[in-house]
Order: C-alpha cells, then sequence, then structure tokens
C-alpha cells in the first residue's frame, strides 16, 4: 500500500512539473511573438501620410520605411523612397497626401 501511494504521490509531483514546463513554454512563444510584433512593418495607420511621396503607391500597399518630418511620420515603400524625399522635402511632402 505504502509503494501505490508513494506512486500516486510522484504521479501527481510529475503532472505538476509538466504544467510548469508548460506554462514556461507558453511565456517563451509569447516572448517570441512580441519579439516579432516589434520587427513587423510600419502599417498605413501608423504613418501621416497615404502616399508616398516619391513613387505615389499608397503607404497601404505596405511601408518598407519610414521618415519623420515637421511633427508627421511618414511612410515609404523602401528606403530609397525616403532618401529621394529627404533630399527635397518641402517640395516633396505635398506629393505625400497627408491625412491631416
Ligand atoms: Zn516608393
Amino acid at each position: 500500500m505504502k509503494s501505490v501511494s508513494l506512486i500516486v504521490v510522484l504521479f501527481a509531483g510529475l503532472s505538476l512539473f509538466s504544467c510548469n514546463n508548460q506554462s514556461k513554454e507558453n511565456k517563451a512563444a509569447d516572448t517570441t511573438t512580441v519579439a516579432k510584433t516589434d520587427s513587423v512593418k510600419f502599417t498605413a495607420a501608423m504613418v501621416d501620410n497615404k502616399r508616398d511621396p516619391s513613387c505615389g503607391m499608397p503607404v497601404s500597399a505596405g511601408i518598407g520605411d519610414t521618415a519623420h518630418y515637421k511633427n508627421l511620420v511618414l511612410g515609404f515603400c523602401s528606403k530609397e523612397c525616403k532618401d529621394e524625399f529627404l533630399q527635397n522635402p518641402g517640395k516633396n511632402i505635398a506629393a505625400a497626401d497627408l491625412k491631416k
């Protein structure tokens, strides 16, 4: 009888252990998800322009890079378009189709 109760205790201990392991794994998975979210590209909702001022592409099609100009966050399809904009932002801003 003693050995039976010992097995029960052991089993209970083991399942507690596996529960703990599972929650740890879940936490690790959550961290991975957060890290992925951090590296996720900008969305059209996060920028103040509707169009990439350099090529005219709607930012909703995808934002590859952003630039701060005055108090605005501008989205661009690529770093090249951002660089082009920054060469003459005062002139190019008109093509950005600002939301505000
Ligand atoms: Zn572009």
